[in-house]
């Protein structure tokens, strides 16, 4: 039996920032379905990550209320899961529970005290875990076959909280086994992994394009593509330069170099996995998806 090829789509924050980016990043995915494998990675909702940090690390009295903080995330999770697919969905309790965690968390001083990065890292995960499960919840209410998949039982890292290093190896033969065993389509949680004590790390900021790269590597994909929210990889920063072009191909060699010199594209671990393969690593558009984008 002839397997159809595996085609990783990663969606960053930008792409799922809207109820109306969600649903089309999740029809891009279910036009994937026909002659290919669709997996999926996503970042956190635009925003969450970055409100999460100033929760972690603002003040917060232990008042019996929840923070007004956790309040605001929960009833925006709700209500895209809501608007997208529907209060009486099986999965939506799940959701709700993210954020009792979430506010648990928030208020377990103990944990806080005796390792403040690794608290601060279960506490950053909600986003990611959070944005997986609507994501597979609407491609499931779409009758499409998807489960949400947390990262944190197959991506394995140190212990460097907030920055860890991936062990490459154990970390390919178990996204090889989470994956293969998944019946439906994987949407996994990018950004996160676990140390040996299975308490959640986090790989750096944008650190969910990493995780496709893993993801991309692990399974031998046909193609990779990272859906940003802008033309693919530009000549330069377009906040800056507002005529920054799109680059049509890069190599390899190129974009290591870009990354690295700090141009805001892609985290500069992305593709190091997929050196020397022959996944194709396209950066696409979610603003504008008919535009080409780049190709590494
Ligand atoms: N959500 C995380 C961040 O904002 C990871 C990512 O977006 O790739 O840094
Ligand atoms: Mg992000």
């Amino acid at each position: 039996m002839k397997t159809s090829p595996t085609h990783v789509l990663k969606f960053g924050g930008s792409s799922l920032q809207t109820t109306d980016l969600i649903r089309q990043a999740a029809e891009l995915v279910s036009a994937r379905t026909n002659n290919t494998r669709p997996v999926v990675v996503v970042s956190a909702i635009d925003g969450v990550t970055d409100q999460l940090i100033a929760l972690a690390d603002g003040n917060f009295e232990n008042t019996d209320s929840p923070p007004p903080q956790i309040t605001q995330l929960k009833q925006q999770h709700l209500e895209y899961f809501d608007t997208l697919i529907s209060a009486d969905h099986p999965n939506r309790p799940l959701l709700n529970d993210l954020f009792t965690e979430l506010e648990a968390i928030t208020k377990d001083q103990i944990f806080r005290k005796n390792n403040r990065y690794a608290w601060r890292d279960q506490l950053l995960s909600i986003g990611e875990r959070a944005s997986a499960l609507i994501f597979a919840s609407l491609l499931s209410h779409w009758d499409i076959p998807a489960h949400a998949r947390e990262a944190q039982h197959f991506i394995k890292t140190d212990s460097s909280f907030g920055r860890a290093q991936v062990d490459l190896d154990t970390t390919r033969n178990l996204i090889q086994q989470a994956v293969s065993s998944a019946d439906g389509i994987p949407v996994i949680t990018g950004f996160i992994g676990s140390n040996d004590d299975k308490q959640i790390t986090t790989l750096g900021r944008s650190g969910s394009d990493y995780t496709a790269g893993l993801v991309a590597s692990a399974l031998d994909a046909e193609r990779l593509e990272i859906w940003t929210d802008v033309n693919g990889v530009l000549t330069a920063d377009p906040k800056w330069v507002p005529g920054a072009e799109s680059i049509q191909q890069l190599s390899f060699a190129d974009i290591s170099e870009l990354s690295a010199h700090g141009a805001n594209v892609i985290h500069p671990q992305t593709i190091r996995p997929l050196q020397n393969t022959d996944t194709a690593v396209v950066v696409k558009n979610s603003h504008n998806p008919v535009h080409p984008g780049t190709l590494i």
